[in-house]
């Protein structure tokens, strides 16, 4: 029985309100670990002897239907799996579905370290953080496996990305791996021929391991199989086929594993899903083609239930589709995405420069910011605490009011006569009825901006510098 609310979390706890966990009940502490914003480490009494028992019986009852398992070591270590519902509106998903790219045992070094460098190093901007990639996905097409581990050695000195060792030869897994055994690499794969010789390899080197099989049955076999053996932290990969009538059995076999997983709670199958929308590489021959269906598979295989999946393209037009839909679906529908309310600072203004006000919805925040930094307005943006919501909206609602504004502007020490020659506020054409209570609790003057902040450039030459009264 998985616990799901405060109240059945709290009958384990100590119930003294010690208040050591930053939690001024053990109620409070018991929601947070619902959330898992805590842990259970994060109560120091619970540790304790006397309370032996309860931490153990915890420990089970919050770990996730779907097995976390951790790739990699250090700051770029990376969780898979870890959920516990079908449908993110039921409660969110937790550990991002993970991106490997691959490299090859037979590129020349030059490439090698250029595309390893390039997966290394994307970063994309979007709503106050930068979107990354996570592993590198190292292929043995030589068979050799003395080459494997000169790849993989290249890679690993490149790179504090988590690597997945591809090959089905046991051989030539064991050589990666005793380049990188500190590392905690995945191998890729277990399979009905080869499952004797890599449960060794896990076994021997305690790495995590991604069984394959086609065939479901036989999938949960080789997972009972090492589980019984001792290995816990296993990777199941059905197969992904590119297009047509095996692609939907595809994506039924993703649904029925996970199905199975968390509605039917068979413990034996519950493991992370691996994808492989690089195999679209195998079928479209024309580089833009498989891009494009690879970055299709990428999209479903995120949606619907893909932990980790091995990609091959590095185009723009294939990886920033991939990371934003992702963020998207990772995205906590709890939470809305906000922004620290104050005051910022957009370009370099001056006293002549306009005060524009939105809310402190990320989204929205950023929306904006772009507008004007793109359109080179230095200006102040102030950003009001309306709990993450939008400016139609919290209008609406109440949570964007005159006097919110003007207990953002006095909270960021915003001095409007020291700041500014104009003593004006811009306010969202949406928050057009805010007008004369602003003036009111402010004393300033307020100008109503246009409904969309991609027309404030067409707004500011019309309307800016204010005209005298
Ligand atoms: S540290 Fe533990 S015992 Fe103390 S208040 Fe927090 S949850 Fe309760």
């Amino acid at each position: 029985m998985k616990l799901n609310s405060p109240l059945q979390v709290y009958k384990f706890l100590p119930q003294i309100n010690c208040a050591e966990c930053g939690d001024a009940t053990c109620m409070a502490f018991a929601a947070h670990l619902i959330d898992r914003s805590k842990k259970l480490e994060d109560c120091p009494p619970i540790l304790k002897d006397e309370y032996k028992k309860k931490y153990l019986e915890l420990q089970t009852l919050l770990a996730p239907e779907i097995r976390e398992i951790i790739i990699g070591k250090g700051e770029r270590a990376r969780k898979i799996g870890g959920d516990d519902v079908l449908y993110r509106h039921q409660l969110t998903f937790f550990d991002p579905t993970a991106f490997a790219y691959d490299v090859w045992d037979t590129m020349p070094e030059n490439e090698l370290v250029e595309r390893v460098n390039k997966i290394s190093n994307f970063r994309k901007f979007y709503v106050g953080k930068f979107l990354t990639v996570d592993m590198v996905a190292v292929r043995c097409v030589s068979g050799d496996a003395a080459k494997f581990a000169g790849a993989v050695k290249k890679v690993s000195e490149i790179t504090k990305l988590p690597l997945i060792l591809c090959s089905l030869d046991p051989a030539v897994l064991k050589s990666g791996l005793e380049v990188v055994k500190d590392k905690n690499p995945l191998i890729y794969a277990a399979t009905e021929k080869n499952w004797g010789e890599v449960s060794e390899l896990a076994l021997n080197y305690k790495v995590p391991v991604v069984l394959f099989s086609q065939d479901l049955d036989k999938l949960k076999s080789l997972a009972l199989t090492f589980r019984e053996m001792g290995i816990k932290d296993l990777v199941l990969d059905p197969g992904t086929y590119p297009q047509g009538k095996q692609l939907k059995e595809t994506f039924e076999k993703f649904i029925k594993l996970r199905r199975a997983g968390i509605k039917e709670a068979q413990k034996d199958i519950a493991y992370p899903i691996m994808a492989v929308p690089l195999n679209a590489w195998a079928v479209y021959k024309d580089a833009v083609t498989a891009s494009y269906w690879e970055t299709v598979l990428a999209s479903v295989f995120t949606v619907r239930y893909g932990d980790i999946m091995i990609l091959h393209s590095l185009e723009p037009y294939a990886m920033l589709p991939e990371v934003h839909l992702r963020d998207t679906i990772y995205t906590d529908p709890r939470t809305p995405v906000k922004v620290a309310p104050g005051v910022n600072e957009v370009g370099t203004p001056t006293k002549d420069s306009p005060v524009i006000v939105t809310t402190n919805f990320a989204l929205t925040y950023y929306t904006v910011e772009s507008d004007l930094s793109s359109n080179k307005i230095n200006c102040y943006l102030a950003a009001v605490d309306t709990d993450g919501i939008g400016v139609e909206a919290s209008v609406a609602g109440g949570q964007l009011t005159a006097a919110k504004i003007k207990d953002n502007f006095q909270k960021a020490g915003f001095d409007f006569k020291e700041k500014t020659s104009h003593n004006t506020i811009v306010l969202p054409g949406l928050a057009a009825r805010l007008q004369g209570d602003v003036e009111d609790a402010t004393g300033l003057r307020v100008m109503i901006g246009p409904p969309d902040s991609g027309r404030i450039p067409g707004w500011m030459e019309k309307n800016w510098p204010p005209k005298p009264k």
